[in-house]
This record gives C-alpha cells, sequence and structure tokens, in this order.
C-alpha cells in the first residue's frame, strides 16, 4: 500500500508547456508542491498574470501550492543574433562587451554581444569560456576594453542569449542586480513564498537580499542556490545565512570539475541536514523526459538518491518549461519517492544549531515516532520553527502534521520534506486547538481510530515557554 503522504516535495519550473490554467490544475493536482518561476525568461507583466494564475487555481482546487520566484543574479548572457552562428574549429571570435565600438580597418572577425561591460577586467588572456551550458568552448587569446578575442576550442551553433560560464573567474558583478531588484519588487508585491538567489559566492550576497527583505518588511524566506567554486569554499557559512539551499546542478556540472557533482551534492545535503536547513536537488533529474514519455535508468537512480540522501525537495527545469510530458515527470517523480521512502532507515540526529531545550523536546518527539510503527507526528507553528525543527530532525516513517494559522507559513512549510501542513486558527487555549486538530484531521480521514499521535507544543504561559510532547491514540 503506497503511504498516504510523499516526504520529499516536488518544485516544477512554470513555462509554455505548464503556463495554462489548465496545465497549473493538472501539476497541483498531480502533487506539486512549490511553483518555480525563473526570470531570466519571465516579463513583469507575465510574471503578475501567472502568479494570479496559480493562486486562484490553487484556491479552486482545494491545494495551495508556494511560489518561488528564481531571480538570476550575476548572471552573463550573450545578447540577441537575427540568426544563430555556426561557430568552427579553430575560428577566433569575439565577445564585444561595448556594443558598437569600432573595429579596426579590415577586421573580418564574427563577434557577439554579452551584457557585461566588466568583463573585460575580471578575464584573463588563457582563461576558458563556456557558453550555451558549456556545450561551446573558448579559449581567450587577447583582450581590450572593447572586445574579448578568443579561439573556437568546442564549436557549434551560437543563438541569441546564451549563458555564459566562466570556472574559475570570480565575476564582479553584483550579487543582487538592479534587475533582480525589480524582479523581487514585483515577486513581493504578488505574495510570493521563496526568492531563490542564483550564483550566491559568499555570505555577503545572502545578506544583500536579507536587508532588501527587511526593507520591504517581508517574511519571504531565501533560497541560495551553490552554482560555482566559491559556493563550495564557503558552503558552511552560506546554509547558516540562508532558509535553504539549493544545489544548482546545471551551472555546478560546468564551474566545477563535473566529477565533484556527486561529491557536492552530498556534502551539502549534509551541511543544510546538519544546520536544520531545507535542501534542494535541482537540475536533469529528468531531462531525458523533455523529449521521451519515460526516464532513463540512470535518472531513476539519480532522483532516488536524493531520496536516498534525505533531500527536501527535488526540482524540474526544461522537463515542465518546454518538456513534452511535464505531468509524466511529476508523476514519476512521486512514483521514485513513495518507493525509496519506503527504504529509509536512518534514524535522527540533532542538528548542530539547535541546541536549545525546544529542540530536545522535539529531539523526544522524533525518538518516540520512530519508535511507534504508523504514528504520525502532530505539531503547531505559529512562525514555522516547531515545523521546520521536527523536519530537520528527519523523522523515519512518521509524517509530520504541521498546523498554522498563516496562510504563509502554510506555504512555506511545503518545502519541508515530510511536513503536511494544515491551515487552522488557533483557539485561545492550547488544549483547544489540539482536540480541533485531531477533529479536522479525523473528518480528513487523515486519522483513523487506534493511530497513535505524538503531538509536540510550546506555549508560552505565565511568561514562561512550556514545551511538551504528548502521546495520544485516536479514540
Ligand atoms: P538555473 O539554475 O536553471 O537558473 O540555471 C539551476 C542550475 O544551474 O542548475
Ligand atoms: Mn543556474
Amino acid at each position: 500500500m503506497p503511504a498516504a503522504f510523499r516526504r520529499t516535495k516536488i518544485i516544477f519550473t512554470l513555462g509554455p508547456a505548464t503556463e495554462s490554467e489548465e496545465m497549473i490544475e493538472t501539476m497541483i493536482r498531480a502533487g506539486a508542491d512549490i511553483v518555480r518561476l525563473n526570470m531570466a525568461h519571465a516579463s513583469h507583466d507575465w510574471t503578475r498574470g501567472v502568479i494570479r494564475r496559480i493562486r486562484a487555481v490553487s484556491a479552486r482546487v482545494g491545494r495551495d501550492v508556494a511560489i518561488m520566484m528564481d531571480i538570476k543574479g550575476p548572471e552573463i548572457r550573450t545578447g540577441d543574433l537575427a540568426t544563430p552562428i555556426e561557430l568552427q574549429p579553430g575560428e577566433i571570435f569575439d565577445f564585444t562587451v561595448k556594443p558598437g565600438a569600432p573595429r579596426e580597418a579590415g577586421e573580418e572577425v564574427r563577434s557577439v554581444d554579452v551584457n557585461y561591460q566588466g568583463l573585460v577586467n575580471d578575464i584573463k588572456v588563457g582563461d576558458t569560456v563556456l557558453v550555451d551550458n558549456g556545450l561551446l568552448r573558448l579559449e581567450v587569446l587577447a583582450k581590450n576594453d572593447a572586445h574579448i578575442r578568443c579561439r573556437v576550442l568546442i564549436p557549434g551553433p551560437l543563438s541569441s542569449r546564451r549563458h555564459i560560464n566562466l570556472p574559475g573567474v570570480k565575476v564582479g558583478l553584483p550579487a543582487f542586480t538592479a534587475k533582480d531588484r525589480a524582479d523581487a519588487t514585483v515577486g513581493l508585491e504578488e505574495g510570493i513564498d521563496f526568492l531563490a538567489l542564483s550564483f550566491v559566492r559568499e555570505v555577503a550576497d545572502v545578506a544583500l537580499l536579507r536587508a532588501f527583505l527587511e526593507e520591504k518588511k517581508s517574511k519571504v524566506r531565501i533560497i541560495s542556490k551553490i552554482e560555482d567554486q566559491s559556493a563550495i569554499a564557503n558552503l558552511d557559512e552560506i546554509v547558516a545565512a540562508s532558509d535553504a539551499l539549493m544545489v544548482a546542478r546545471g551551472d555546478l556540472g560546468i564551474e566545477c570539475p563535473f566529477e565533484d557533482l556527486p561529491v557536492i551534492q552530498r556534502r551539502a545535503i549534509n551541511a543544510c541536514l546538519s544546520q536544520g536547513r531545507a535542501v534542494i536537488v535541482a537540475t536533469h533529474m529528468l531531462e531525458s523526459m523533455i523529449t521521451q514519455p519515460v526516464p532513463t535508468r540512470a535518472e531513476i537512480t539519480d532522483v532516488a538518491n536524493a531520496v536516498y540522501e534525505r533531500a527536501d525537495c527535488v526540482m524540474l527545469s526544461g522537463e515542465t518549461t518546454v518538456g513534452k510530458y511535464p505531468l509524466a515527470c511529476v508523476q514519476m517523480l512521486d512514483k521514485i519517492a513513495r518507493r525509496i521512502e519506503q527504504e529509509e532507515t536512518t534514524g535522527p540526529r540533532e542538528p548542530a544549531v539547535f541546541t536549545g531545550e525546544r529542540m530536545k523536546v522535539l529531539n523526544a518527539a522524533v525518538v518516540l515516532a520512530n519508535q511507534l510503527p504508523r504514528s504520525r507526528l502532530l505539531t503547531f507553528t505559529r512562525h514555522g520553527f516547531m515545523a521546520n525543527g521536527l523536519a530537520a530532525l528527519r523523522p523515519v516513517q512518521a509524517p509530520i502534521l504541521a498546523f498554522t494559522p498563516s496562510p504563509e507559513i502554510f506555504r512555506q512549510l511545503r518545502l519541508l520534506r515530510a511536513v503536511e501542513p494544515y491551515l487552522m486558527p488557533f483557539a485561545p487555549h492550547p488544549d483547544e486547538t489540539i482536540e480541533n486538530a485531531i477533529r479536522l484531521l479525523k473528518r480528513a480521514g487523515v486519522i483513523v481510530a487506534g493511530d497513535k499521535l505524538i503531538a509536540a507544543s510550546d506555549i508560552v504561559a505565565e511568561e514562561r515557554l512550556v514545551a511538551s510532547v504528548q502521546l495520544r491514540t485516536v479514540l
């Protein structure tokens, strides 16, 4: 019998293949938990339109998904080309940082514009330039203040607005750009739940976004995308400064030696587990399903590996923006996750940063849950702390039924492994709140007589914090 709850959460990226009302409904009904908007390809009108559409469909379906806006950070892209250029092996090719800069007389070198003028200062002769997910490789031969002259090492077609990677080069672009600020402002106005910041290189990058959110008095959570070598060097500090982490394997696999990728993924997940932060494994999970209805065996095993590693979320990108089988992709993740979750055997361990008494109480609840087959953890959370704490302890089989009176927290809880959020106003007395929750769960058929409930709660009574664990058998 498949478990009623899937512990691993599913994120999908919205695009042409999924942006219609009908497809959004299909994806929500199939069990998607979070919708990602990639701001590399989004106008503000489109963004406002789809956020409202997602909210309207969620309300109609009766299942509120969370929305993540992915802002692009210091991303370097090529400019527009009227027609694609076919780069030839050994060809001398220019990247132009000053569009329209005059050329020396008689010079016949093909070129493309780049959106970042400072590139000429960051890059050195001998550096490698990778274009379009590393498909094209060039070597820098010379530079002046207008052009970077390269030789093509790996040829191929170059089309408009392709992403440029510069392995090992410290790019001088700010982490939170003017475009990011404008995009994020639209997101906050429309009520998004998460902001994912691309190419986080150090804690100061996260701090820029944190300061922006404080200035806007926003409670939106920050997801730091680790995508290059400097992020790996500063991993533990970045995890500590963020609400969640995304292992952005697309760019990581270009910026770092590819054989390091699985090592980095495992290290990043463990860093998040030990600090009690949520973690997302992203990119190429079901890449072949962009064009095929079934995944490769290697992809199945890759998804399974993320579940074995106890990531909070797995994410779809191209599979659901332009792919032919977006629904089948969600169903596939759902199926693999549920199967692998039955294999979970690793017990809890106390995250290093949660040393307080509350965390000890939550740990006691999880130890109890792991000893009682078919038990459920129940918690009440105004700011998400209790649910986050329980999720961080990775209970082995019990779902975490988390009640909150806040619609914002309710949606943010969608990120956390094994957490099933419920929106419910709290009664004046905590006991009454527990009774209301149990009544709601029984009515919904989530619990039946004989089930074991382990309720972890904290209340402030007579100005003292009282945290408690209660074991109840459902009557
Ligand atoms: P992107 O980030 O899809 O925005 O590039 C994810 C990745 O690099 O894996
Ligand atoms: Mn990326």
